[in-house]
């Protein structure tokens, strides 16, 4: 069996319906639509196994799990956000960096669930600030099989009601025309992951290239959304120094502005040795560059130790990056290099 399909569109291979998710009109949507694409759909038992015809990790990425999401305390998500908002779970890209690998190892298949109208009233329970935010790729990218399940649509209308709620999410994929008409009252804000098309190549298999996310990233700004880009992992690759600047100039290219209201996030690579074992263990063959002796060991704010690059080119990486995007977005804000 192969693995998921990706073209215009992301299409499970299989797909396993919680019984209880044909309860709520959304689960029932779900199904009708996934049956309607010619997707295998099996009903199984709202608790218990699920019978995927492989356990092996790149094949799991091609199944879906519809189930109810129970209610439970949303996450924290500093510094992103405030909290999680867990709309999806599991994303079908076979990125070997994702931080994913960690949280849900051989289990990769994805999670989408039949409550969200539920999921996104629970928010009312965190009024804590002033403004609180809710991130929706905490545990996903949330874009993937939206077509299916049509929960961004949904989250996007809900915030935008919100005076003091704002979304935000974070999306490697290029599906987002029907995001485009949504009065999202600018609460949402997409952000684009991208990198160069030398580390799109080597590490993100299963991910659109870099033309279709800065597309619809253009057309997500057309549509008046706040958003900017996340430029993660930053790999100092041998050609490094040619390569980002000419990703910069890309963007500012496609977005055509000076970059009035563009965000950057700036993230160089780095690991944990349990992120380590784990993506060498799915991925015997993985290229990401994990020589402890290459890197500097340091504590994060969470308490626990990440292999970063040496001082020297962290300093080197930021230089460049910030640089290439002041020359080519002069007014574009640079949230933060790590
Ligand atoms: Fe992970 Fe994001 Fe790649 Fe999906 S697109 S595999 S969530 S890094």
């Amino acid at each position: 069996m192969g693995t998921l399909v990706l073209g215009e569109d992301v299409k499970p291979k299989a797909a396993y319906i919680r019984k209880n998710s044909l309860d709520y009109s959304q689960g029932r949507m779900i199904r009708d639509r996934l049956v309607k694409a010619g997707v295998p759909v099996t009903e199984i038992a709202p608790r218990g196994p699920i019978p995927f015809p492989s356990r092996k990790w790149q094949e799991m990425k091609g199944f879906l799990l519809v189930a109810v999401r129970q209610r439970g305390p949303f996450q924290s998500c500093r510094p992103s956000a405030d909290y999680q908002l867990p709309l999806v779970s599991g994303c079908p890209g076979l990125c070997e960096y994702c931080y994913l690998h960690t949280r849900f190892g051989q289990r990769s298949y994805t999670t989408v669930y039949a409550n969200v109208e539920e999921i996104l009233s629970w928010t009312g329970d965190y009024n804590a600030k002033e403004t609180t935010v809710f991130e929706g790729s905490a545990t996903s990218d949330p874009v993937p099989f939206n077509e299916w399940t049509s929960s961004l649509e949904q989250a996007i209308t809900f915030f935008a009601r919100q005076d003091g709620k704002r979304f935000r999410f974070v999306t490697k994929f290029h599906e987002v025309d029907p995001l485009l008409y949504l009065d999202n009252k600018q609460h949402t804000e997409i952000r684009f992951s991208v990198n160069t098309p030398v580390v799109i190549r080597q590490c993100e298999r299963g991910t659109p290239n870099l033309a279709k996310r800065l597309e619809a990233a253009r057309r997500i700004r057309e549509a008046g959304y706040p958003s900017g880009f996340l430029i993660a992992p930053i790999l100092a690759n041998p050609t490094w120094k040619e390569d980002y600047p000419k990703l910069v100039k890309a963007i500012a290219k496609t977005i055509d502005s000076q970059g009035d209201n563009i965000t950057f996030e700036l993230i160089s690579h780095r690991y944990t040795t349990r992120a380590k074992e784990m993506i060498l263990s799915l991925n015997p063959e993985s290229t990401l560059p994990m020589v402890d002796e290459e890197r500097q060991f340091k504590y994060g704010q969470f308490g626990y130790g990440k292999y970063v690059y040496p001082p020297t080119i962290r300093e080197e990486l930021k230089e460049v990056l910030t640089e290439a995007i002041q020359r080519a977005l002069p007014k574009a804000k640079v949230l933060y290099f790590v």
